[in-house]
């Protein structure tokens, strides 16, 4: 059992579900918004068109071990903590220490929810100072 944020409990066959529908959930926003179909979905950092199928994977911002953890197991099935990142990008965000990413989150969701644009990763490491681990 984990817990979220209420402090009531929620089995991990719940969260895997939940995570399951919210995966979808978000690329199907993702593809409304865009007006494209599921194959041209691209990795919101460097654009490449590895579909779904080839490498684009829905990836969290903040780790679903790491929500899980923290007792906020719903950030695990957040469309909001949702990213289409290809493998290498993936890799990059996996990189980024637990307070960055909870930080993306938190600044990506802001942006997306109330000016309704998608905010580029680079550009809030920039604002926040933050300098990568080589
Ligand atoms: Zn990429």
């Amino acid at each position: 059992m984990y817990r979220l944020s209420d402090g009531s409990l929620i089995q991990k066959r719940t969260i895997d579900h939940r995570i399951i529908k919210a995966k979808k959930q978000y690329t199907d926003i993702i593809c409304e918004r865009l007006h494209i179909s599921e194959n041209k979905i691209v990795c919101e950092r460097c654009k490449l068109n590895n579909n779904l199928a080839s490498g684009v994977s829905r990836s969290h911002i903040i780790s679903v071990d790491y929500a899980q953890k923290t007792g906020r197991s719903e950030l695990a099935y957040d469309i909001l903590n949702l990213e289409h990142l290809c493998l290498k990008d993936h890799r990059e965000l996996e990189n980024l220490p637990n307070h960055i990413r909870e930080q993306w989150y938190e600044y990506r969701k802001e942006k997306i929810m109330a000016e309704n644009e998608m905010p580029e990763l680079e550009e809030f490491l920039k604002i926040i100072c933050y300098v990568k681990k080589k």
